[in-house]
This record gives C-alpha cells, sequence and structure tokens, in this order.
C-alpha cells in the first residue's frame, strides 16, 4: 500500500471549519461540527452492531441525512461501503450482497419489503434511534489505496461488476473537479441525484473536502431545484439532460441569479437544441463524460467553449489523460474510435473479475466502451456506448444522433433510438418519443423533420409514440429496454 495518507475527510474538516453549514435540507441546517458529531455517535452504534474494520457493509437507502451519516460513519471505524442502487429487485440485491462478501446491510423503511426474505444481518434505519454505543477506534486518516466504496454496473452485459473505488481514486476525483471548476468561498452544491451513484457520492465528498454545504433533496424536482437555486445560494448543480429539460421548462422567462455559477451536465449525451437553449437563457453549462470507474467527471468542457465547440464533452481534468484507439491504433484527429482515459481517479477494477478487469484496463489505460473522437485541438466528442452502435446495411448508427435530432422537434420531449433486426439490412433504427404535454404530431411529421436531418439510413424505421421512456435511478435513459416496449 502506498504510505499517502490524507486526514479522515469529514474529521479533519469538522476541525479545520467547524461552523461552516455542512448540509441544508427544508428541515434543517447542519454545521461539520454537528455532523461529525452524529457520525461519531453512528459509528459507535455500528461498533455495537459488530461492524468492525475492513468489514463489508452495504446501504441501501434513499437521500437522506441518515444515509450520508451511515456513510461517514463506516469510514470512521474504517469498513469497506456497498452502495446499492434503490432500484434493484431482491434477486439483485441478493446477488450483490454476496458477491460482495457483505456482512451487513443498512437500510430504511421503504426496502422492508424487499429485503425481507433476503438472508443477511440486516440494520434498519429506526434502529438505531435506541441502539447504544460501543465506543470504536476512528480512523484518523485515510489510506489512498484502500477501498473506499464499491458500486456495481447495472449489467448492460451479463451480471453486474462491482467497480472498486479507492480512497484516492474519490481524492483525486474531488482534486480534479476543483482544479477546473474552481472553488468559490460561496459554493453551495445541490445533491439531489442518488447518493448510491457516483453522480451523487462525489458532491458528498466535495462538501467535505472544500468545506463547502451541499443542499439535499430526495429525489429531482426541478420546482424544487430551481426553488434551491433562487433561494438557498446553490451556485453548482448535477444534472443529466432530461432533468435540465424540465429545469429549463419550470424557469420559464425567468432567469438564475449570477451566483449560479455551475450547471454541470454529465450521464449521456446532451442533445444540440438543449444546450442551445441553455446558450440563450444564458445559463452556464459544464458538459462533462465521466463514469462510475472513474469516480465521476473525467472531462469537461468550460462555458467559454460552449458556443465554438459546442456538443463536446470538452478536455480532460488536470490529472486525467485521454486517446482515442481505433483498431488497435491511436486514432489521429476526427477519426472515431474507443475512448481511453488513464489517471489517479481511474478504478483499480472489478471485484473479483480479473477476467473483466484485465480486458477493460490495459497499462493503466481503462478501455470505456465508449466511441467518440477528439478534434485537431484535443476536444472530445462522445458518439455513443459501443454496445448500443447499430449496424445497418454495414453502416454505424450512432442511436444519439438520431436522439438529438428527434429532440431537436419543437413538439417531442423524449426520445430514444435503438435498433431492431431486420433480415435485409440485419439492423434497423426505431425511434420512441414522448410528446410534449397535450401536443399532437404524426409519425409522417416526425419522419419528414429526420428526412431533412439524417442519412437515409439512419431515418428510424418505426416511430412508437410512448407515455414514457424507460429510465434507471439516474434518470438515464435504458436502450436496451426501449425494445421490450415494442412487445407491451
Ligand atoms: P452500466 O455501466 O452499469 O451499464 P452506465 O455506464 O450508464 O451503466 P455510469 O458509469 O453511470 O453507468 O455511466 C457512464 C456512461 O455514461 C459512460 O460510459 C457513457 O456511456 C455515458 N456518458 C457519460 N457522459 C457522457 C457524455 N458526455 N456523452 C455521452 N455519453 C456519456
Ligand atoms: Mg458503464
Amino acid at each position: 500500500m502506498s504510505t499517502i495518507e490524507i486526514p479522515n475527510w469529514l474529521q479533519n474538516r469538522a476541525y479545520l471549519t467547524p461552523n461552516r453549514i455542512a448540509i441544508k435540507t427544508d428541515e434543517e441546517e447542519i454545521s461539520f461540527l454537528s455532523l461529525h458529531k452524529r457520525v461519531v455517535k453512528r459509528a459507535n452504534q455500528l461498533s455495537y452492531a459488530g461492524i468492525k474494520k475492513d468489514d463489508v457493509v452495504s446501504i441501501l437507502m434513499n437521500n437522506s441525512i441518515n444515509m450520508i451519516e451511515t456513510i461517514h460513519a463506516l469510514k470512521y471505524i474504517g469498513a469497506v461501503t456497498v452502495l446499492l442502487n434503490s432500484r434493484l429487485t431482491s434477486k439483485e440485491i441478493e446477488f450483490q450482497l454476496s458477491d460482495s462478501e457483505s456482512t451487513a446491510l443498512i437500510t430504511d423503511h421503504s426496502f422492508i419489503e424487499i429485503v425481507k426474505l433476503i438472508h443477511v444481518r440486516k440494520i434498519i434505519e429506526s434502529d438505531f434511534e435506541n441502539m447504544p454505543e460501543v465506543e470504536c477506534n476512528i480512523e484518523e486518516a485515510f489510506n489512498l489505496d484502500k477501498t473506499d466504496t464499491i458500486m456495481y454496473t447495472s449489467g448492460t452485459t451479463g451480471k453486474p461488476k462491482g467497480v472498486i473505488q479507492t480512497y484516492g481514486n474519490h481524492w483525486w476525483s474531488a482534486v480534479g473537479s476543483s482544479l477546473n471548476l474552481g472553488l468559490h468561498q460561496d459554493d453551495c452544491w445541490l445533491l439531489a441525484v442518488p447518493l448510491f451513484h457516483i453522480s451523487g457520492l462525489s458532491i458528498l465528498y466535495r462538501s467535505v473536502i472544500y468545506g463547502i454545504p451541499i443542499v439535499l433533496q430526495v429525489t429531482f424536482d426541478a420546482q424544487k431545484a430551481n426553488e434551491a437555486i433562487f433561494t438557498k445560494g446553490v451556485t453548482i448543480v448535477s444534472v443529466v439532460s432530461v432533468m435540465l429539460s424540465q429545469l429549463i421548462q419550470d424557469l420559464g422567462d425567468r432567469s438564475y441569479p449570477t451566483s449560479f455559477r455551475c450547471m454541470l451536465l454529465g450521464g449521456g449525451p446532451a442533445p444540440k437544441p438543449l444546450l442551445e437553449a441553455c446558450l440563450s437563457q444564458n445559463i452556464p453549462v459544464y458538459q462533462t463524460y465521466g463514469m462510475t470507474e472513474t469516480a465521476s467527471q473525467v472531462v469537461t468542457l468550460a462555458p467559454e467553449y460552449s458556443i465554438s465547440k459546442l456538443g463536446s464533452a470538452g478536455k480532460p481534468l488536470f490529472p486525467v489523460q485521454i486517446k482515442i484507439m481505433k483498431d488497435g491504433i491511436l486514432a489521429k484527429p476526427h477519426e472515431s474510435g474507443e475512448i481511453l482515459v488513464k489517471g489517479p481517479t481511474i478504478t483499480v477494477g472489478y471485484l473479483k473479475r480479473e477476467d473483466a478487469t484485465s480486458s477493460s484496463i490495459k497499462d493503466g489505460w481503462l478501455y470505456t466502451g465508449d466511441i467518440g473522437y477528439l478534434d485537431e485541438e484535443g476536444f472530445l466528442f462522445v458518439l455513443d456506448r459501443r454496445s448500443d452502435l447499430i449496424i445497418s446495411g454495414g453502416e454505424n448508427i450512432y442511436p444519439a444522433e438520431i436522439e438529438a435530432v428527434l429532440l431537436a422537434h419543437p413538439l417531442i420531449s423524449e426520445a430514444g433510438a435503438t435498433g431492431i433486426e431486420d433480415t435485409k439490412w440485419g439492423q434497423v433504427p426505431v425511434a420512441f418519443v414522448k410528446l410534449a404535454e397535450k401536443q399532437d404530431v404524426s409519425v409522417q411529421e416526425i419522419l419528414q423533420f429526420c428526412n431533412e436531418r439524417l442519412a437515409r439510413y439512419k431515418v428510424p424505421k418505426y416511430v412508437y409514440f410512448v407515455d414514457h421512456l424507460p429510465r434507471n435511478a439516474s434518470n438515464k435513459l435504458m436502450r436496451r429496454k426501449l425494445v421490450e416496449m415494442i412487445k407491451d
């Protein structure tokens, strides 16, 4: 193990700036010092419950102060934390508990039914109300090589894999982000994305490492999120594109206060019309690219490039390197291939999956499975996931490109594209659209719109109208579930 240690993040923060606000909710505001005290108590209770250093413990909870206390408390004890997605089924939870060799599951009341039949030691949130304490040895410092958290991939191909995230991965992620976005004294980050996902967890860590408050919301709600920007001093918000569209809709003709400085947009392709709408409303959007395996954003586009590099995910954060490989050879500018990233935020690998680890990480480079290209100035353009690529008559079609065109239609509010099997072409693209409220458009009109903007082979062969698109807990479109909608 490396000898690099950083003082226990929250404990250190409570020592350095005890009175600064750590968390704001509708009900309360908590300083770093009182959060630290609550976490010490929680750690002692967990110690009473038999949790020890190096145990692996799973958390299945909704965003709450309780969840935050639990996340920190496990670090105070020196346990490894598995963050379970709140949308998992019992079977999936069971698999992740056993795969990670979790010795306990900490959960809240909303999940009691779903975990009822699972054999594992369970600690329900309400158990803490009267749980005694046994003083534990608080970890005074975190070794950067030690595993901090495990998050499972959603398992697009095969069984989900546990992504190992070390203290160092998270540390460097927070550092890399601040070297790019800067750190302002009055910064305040809205946390309305799930804490079990890297987008949410990384906000929590930045808050503690930077010494800035978060406004904590259980789930994303556009009106509440905008209210937090207008009245709670939020300066930075992390969103995926569908959340951003909802924010803009709710915003109407208001403008954000000048204190609001960053809309961090990631998680998937950003449709150009959305970026253009943000430009016209002076919303400072930073497009980003990153993933669970890179402990959040690794590439970010600064707003000064939002016009000249519209649609680009930007350049790497300072500690990160990127390159594009095509058929084993370094791609030239504008030539598309697989995106590779290297740097201190890259996972050390997938838990107990040496095969998957050695095929995704070679010589420190993570093979992301995403396709993209760099322009001559080194700006990254992400095209799509390799696994979502539609190959029709030998031509590559990126669903994201079709979706972007559909979303440019003023009456379409959400869109998804995927390939279906076709005897003649191998695969053909099909589209799923959700119309804006109380609107009516014909398939003919939509196809006409596509025909004007897409090469013939990229125009969807069928257009399905749907009430909702399949999205995961992070609000990301799950394209592989689109096909199931046809059967329905
Ligand atoms: P899983 O790996 O479990 O199937 P996932 O890849 O969606 O799920 P995340 O790690 O949260 O889980 O998401 C990272 C992925 O999101 C990237 O690999 C990429 O495919 C996509 N993505 C992220 N940012 C962008 C972006 N700016 N443009 C296009 N796609 C992006
Ligand atoms: Mg992935």
